[in-house]
């Protein structure tokens, strides 16, 4: 007879698998619902997400650690960074003035999709199944639409933001350089957030755009004619990339920033958790949600690890000690970002030149800079 499974994990998304080889590693055996297969299916289906992800040092040392880091062509390290306001403003930061070797990588989605599928594949301690089994403790990843939440009566409290996001790759005249590029303006008295961030290895010519609009103006620019949306980024990038052109797609997201008030707690079945984007969504523009979702996998393997023998999986010391690490990390990495999106949205003159001062002042603030920028880098603990 099979051995029990010590833990259900629902959602089979890059915050559910990564989680199922960090357990399995620990030799805990692992049932992980993929509601989109059958329980033989094979687990590396075709995925178009036209998307890069700013993955952070702790992230990286994750990933790697499960051997689903992607290669150079896959991961851009990012050496600087330059962040442009609406007023002249502008901050820059630079991997040389921090201990790490890059500032963050951008990670191909559908390549890390497509290596955690596989490590899945591999490891015998996990079963890949269309529907929740029984077990001591259920992890919920099934992301912000998460239906087991909503079974399991969790508050979600979201805060809609007045932006989508449209993401699509594009071709630059002029190479990256490694340089991840964000400009905030004021369009239409909205707070736009563009951001052009580099790919395809360190002299790659392309770029996976991230574009926070008002829900009709991204709308527009989705159906809009290839020529016309790129003079109309090249406009919103001050040329400085030369000419661009499109190679991908374009897709589009809501944008929200949400919390659920409870992440932990005993159902008819057993104890439940939450993690990633099920416990918590926020702003892309910091380029952080899935690295607090790699984050909540890392503490939750930690503290199940490191509980003494007697405890269960599904015991809720464990479980609201990782609910509190977990929170406090959220409220320092999702309420920055929350603030910029604020302080951008306003268009009033002496908002405006807030900002644009307070950049100035912050590029020239020296620690509180560099303690920032490691914490957005996942090397600093709170
Ligand atoms: C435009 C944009 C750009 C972003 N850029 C960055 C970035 O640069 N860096 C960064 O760190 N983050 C970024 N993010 C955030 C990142 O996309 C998310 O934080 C991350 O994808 C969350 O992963 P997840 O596995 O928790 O959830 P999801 O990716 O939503 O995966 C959930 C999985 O669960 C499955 N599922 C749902 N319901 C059920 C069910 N009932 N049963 C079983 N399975 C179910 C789904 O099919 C899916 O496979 C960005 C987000 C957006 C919108």
């Amino acid at each position: 007879m099979a051995r029990p499974f010590d833990i259900c994990i629902r959602g089979a998304g890059i915050v559910g698998r990564a989680l199922a080889l960090q357990l399995a590693a620990k030799r805990l055996r692992v049932a992980l619902v993929d509601h989109r297969m059958g329980d033989a299916a094979c687990p590396t289906e075709g995925h178009s997400d036209v998307r890069a992800y700013a993955l952070n040092a702790a992230s990286r040392a994750l990933l790697q650690g499960l051997r689903c880091w992607p290669d150079a062509a896959h991961a851009t390290p990012v050496l600087a960074m330059q962040v442009f306001g609406d007023a002249g403003g502008a901050t820059h930061f630079d991997a040389s003035d921090t201990p790490a070797q890059a500032l963050n990588w951008m990670v191909d989605v559908p390549e890390l999709e497509r290596l955690l599928a596989a490590a899945v594949g591999f490891q015998s301690q996990i079963e890949v199944v269309n529907s929740p089994r029984e077990a001591p403790l259920t992890v919920v990843c099934e992301g912000k639409a998460s239906r087991t939440r909503e079974e399991f009566g969790v508050e979600f409290v979201v805060k809609p933001y007045a932006q989508w996001a449209l993401a699509a790759r594009v071709d630059c005249a002029v190479a990256h350089a490694q340089v991840a590029r964000q400009w905030f303006a004021q369009a239409d008295a909205q707070g736009d957030i563009l951001a052009m961030l580099p790919v395809d290895g360190p002299h790659g010519r392309r770029c996976a755009l991230v574009w926070s609009l008002p829900p009709e103006r991204a709308q527009a620019l989705q159906a809009a004619a290839p020529e016309e949306f790129c003079t109309t980024l090249q406009a919103a990038t001050g040329q400085t990339l030369g000419a661009l052109q499109l190679a991908s797609e374009r897709q589009i997201w809501p944008l929200q920033q949400a919390q659920a008030v409870h992440w932990c707690g005993q159902s008819a079945h057993g104890a439940w958790v939450l993690a990633g984007d099920a416990a918590h969504t926020v702003h892309p523009l910091a380029g952080q949600g899935l690295n607090l979702g790699l984050g909540d996998v890392a503490e939750l393997a930690a503290v199940l690890e490191a509980r003494p023998y007697w405890r269960s999986v599904g015991d809720m010391r464990l479980l609201r000690a990782y609910e509190r690490a977990r929170k406090t990390e959220l409220a320092l990495i999702g309420g920055a970002g929350d603030a910029l999106q604020q302080l951008f949205s306003r268009d009033s003159a002496w908002v405006r030149s807030l900002r644009n001062t307070g950049m100035r002042a912050f590029e020239r603030s020296g620690p509180l800079k560099a303690w920032i920028a490691q914490r957005a880098m996942g090397m600093r603990r709170p």
